[in-house]
């Protein structure tokens, strides 16, 4: 394992719950429970001031993080300011966006800003119930690169219900207008106890179907690639230059600090995860500490491997867990005849086949 960690702080407040969101996020924007929020994350992140001078990487998420108060974000910057990471990104909402923002991040050395997107059909962003719009994406990154931080990312959905092969089309140009430096495309996931998934039991619309999602899909990576992103993760695409250096500790299997509610780390051969309660963040439940398993190693270091366009090498893994992958999985054998799976010179990798059919292979390790 390479010594260098990345490190994750979670700010679960949003302005508005969006209608497919399944993350850890809270709309209860009262101060007390802000400032009760920022205590205890602060506190959390005090206590690991040890491992600060191993951090490269930093990425403040959510939530959105740039739904709260300038001051409660600078005061997590001022403790920050210790650390020197190569790469120091946050996540952020465009509507929220003010220069202000802009200025603090300067100020703290934010090298990265990434900004939730999704779509620029005003239909479709009703449907997922956000609140931007295309000036105020356009506007924030003139703000941001007139102040010198010309790394964004924008993060978009496909396979929206109701959405067009033309409402992609429209979207793909849009984003590619903006020129970020790395665009995040995912595929929409249904997701349990979200609003989207009460709208569709209750007939209001329905997901997009395999075929067009393939096709969808499809028009993403032609045209992103046609446009020099480089394909580098299942639904990630960078200008040279520009992979994410925080996301790939996570897809190389590296070290990583998770602080803030819900928030999971891998270190020192432990995997320890926050409590989900919000509640109970606040009033400091101890983690869930489990000692690191080598078969769930192993698996993801496969699954997360195999989003890499890269690929995993089979003989660190076999040599690093003393193992034998491929036997320890013999179904992988049949989707590397079928040809969904490249396994040559000893990198295993998706085929580009084998890319529309990534979650049924990962089935493999769960
Ligand atoms: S802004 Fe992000 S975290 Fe908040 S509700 Fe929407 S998708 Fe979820």
């Amino acid at each position: 394992m390479n010594n260098k960690i990345g490190l994750y702080i979670h700010i679960p407040f949003c302005q508005e719950i969006c209608s497919y969101c399944d993350f850890i996020k809270t709309n209860d924007h009262r101060i007390s429970s802000i400032n009760n929020y920022f205590e205890a994350l602060l506190a959390e992140v005090v206590s690991k001031k040890k491992y600060f001078p191993d951090i490269d990487t930093i990425y403040i998420g959510g939530g959105t993080p740039n739904s709260v108060a300038i001051s409660y974000l600078e005061k997590l910057l001022i403790i920050l300011q210790d650390i020197h990471p190569r790469e120091y990104t946050i996540e952020t909402n465009s509507e929220l966006y003010t220069p202000e923002q802009g200025d603090l991040f300067v100020k703290y050395g934010i090298t990265r800003v990434s900004i939730g997107v999704q779509t620029f059909q005003k239909p479709l962003i009703n449907l997922l119930n956000r609140f931007h719009n295309f000036s105020q994406v356009e506007m924030m990154m003139c703000d941001l690169r007139s102040k010198g931080i010309n790394n964004i990312n924008i993060d978009m959905i496909l396979a929206i219900p109701t959405q067009t092969m033309g409402d992609l089309q429209e979207d793909i140009q849009k984003v590619l207008s903006l020129k970020p430096t790395h665009i995040s495309y995912y595929s929409l996931i249904l997701e349990e106890k979200t609003k989207m998934m009460w709208d569709i039991i209750h007939g209001k619309y329905q997901l997009i179907d395999e075929d067009l999602n393939y096709e969808m899909t499809k028009l993403v990576i032609n045209s992103l690639q046609k446009n020099a992103y480089q394909h580098y993760e299942i639904s990630n695409f960078a200008l040279k230059g520009f992979v994410s250096q925080h996301n790939l500790k996570y897809w190389t299997y590296q070290q990583y600090l998770g602080l803030g509610q819900g928030a999971c780390s891998l270190i020192d051969n432990q995997r320890i995860t926050n409590t989900k309660v919000f509640s109970k963040y606040l009033k400091g439940e101890p983690p869930l500490v489990e000692v690191q398993d080598q078969m769930l190693a192993i698996e993801d270091e496969m699954i997360f491997g195999l989003r890499k366009m890269k690929g995993v090498n089979i003989k660190i893994i076999n040599l690093k867990y003393q193992c034998d992958v491929l036997k320890l999985y013999p179904q992988l054998n049949n989707f590397i005849e079928n040809h969904f799976l490249v396994y040559r010179n000893n990198i295993l990798r998706l085929s580009k086949k084998g890319y529309y059919v990534a979650n049924q292979i990962f089935e493999v390790f769960l």
